[in-house]
């Protein structure tokens, strides 16, 4: 087994249709006669050089799911995944708006995801929820649809809700209402911030949206008072290294602020974000952030245990989740 393989990890930041493998891909397009020649080359990795390049990729690349099966069949790969790079945990962000675009009702999207989820979990013991998001760019009406759609529909994998998209777009009190109601619908928040955006991005999706947990989040290195009220208000980051670099926030992972905002008393996770476009893995952010910041085994467990205290999961399973994190790093005697 190798060494990144050991340590239990848990995953709060990964959009699903963006954790499609080019092989599964290149699979349904081939079933549904689509041609993804454009966006997977010779060596089955997905082509893209920017910003703009890589949101078409992603688009098409979603475009070969149209069933609930095809649904079950990219969550269960994911998870399966993720559960052999040693994952006990994972969060997906889900996509009512792509759905809408492939035809399909949300329950009927939701019940196709869950039930991969269900699937993976029943051979390999990792246990998932989903979060529903709305896409910034689209919109305030937009946003308050799905978080209308979620609530009408509940599902108990289906535990948060939040905001993805282009975050120069919009400002986050026209999504105030949308947050508001899933939240006293129950649902964990959670919003994409300081990724693109400066440090004002955060403080406004912290004062508009009554989020306890960023997407990103990372530019709040920016600014102290910033990060002072970060750890003051226990907000926790999902951070995104391999993305950051991907994408050029960063231009090198020694760079990305990631472990000063850990030193500094942010409560910090890793996340692969849309793992096979930026080249990464879980595994592989935990594995390459321990190697660049010498993080020790024992802040890699740290860091799962700030993601599981995240989680936006019921309290029984958060129990059952540190039971399996404390069981796995006790020495067996
Ligand atoms: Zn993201």
């Amino acid at each position: 087994m190798s060494e990144h393989v050991t340590v239990p990890k848990a995953e709060l930041h990964c959009h699903i249709e963006g954790a499609a493998a080019p092989s599964l891909v290149a699979r349904l397009a081939d079933h549904y006669q689509i041609d993804v020649s454009a966006i997977i080359d010779g060596n089955g990795k997905y082509v893209w050089s920017d910003f703009t390049s890589f949101l078409e990729t992603y688009d098409l690349a979603s475009n070969v799911f149209k069933t609930p099966a095809d649904y079950s069949l990219l969550s269960e790969t994911y998870f399966r995944m993720l559960a052999a790079e040693g994952a006990i945990y994972g969060e997906v962000f889900i996509s009512p708006d792509h759905a809408q675009s492939a035809g399909l009702s949300y329950a009927s999207y939701v019940e196709g995801l869950a039930a991969g989820i269900e699937r993976a979990k029943i051979d390999t013991g990792i246990e998932g929820r989903m979060i529903a998001i709305g896409v910034r760019h689209f919109g305030a009406a937009a946003v308050e649809r799905v978080a209308r759609e979620v609530i009408a529909n509940p599902h108990p994998m289906v535990t948060g809700f939040g905001l993805a998209g282009d975050e120069r777009d919009g400002h986050p009190a026209n999504f105030a209402r949308a947050f508001r109601m899933a939240g006293e619908a129950g649902l964990g928040l959670t919003a994409h911030a300081g990724e693109f955006g400066g440090p004002d991005s955060i403080t406004a999706a912290l004062d508009f949206l009554q989020v306890k947990r960023l997407g990103h989040g990372v530019r709040a290195i920016e600014e102290k008072d910033l990060i002072r009220r970060l750890v003051d208000e226990k907000i926790v980051l999902e951070t995104c290294p391999g993305s950051n670099i991907a994408l050029g926030v960063y231009s090198v992972l020694r760079f990305h602020p990631v472990n000063i905002l850990r030193q500094e008393g942010v409560r910090i996770t890793l996340n692969s974000d849309d793992p096979p476009f930026f080249g990464t893995t879980l595994g592989r952010e935990y594995s390459s952030v321990s190697k660049t910041f010498g993080l020790s085994e024992a802040d890699q467990i740290a860091i799962t245990r700030t993601a599981l205290e995240a989680a936006f999961c019921d309290e029984a399973a958060r129990n059952r989740l540190m039971v399996r994190l404390d069981s796995a790093v006790t020495p067996a005697v």
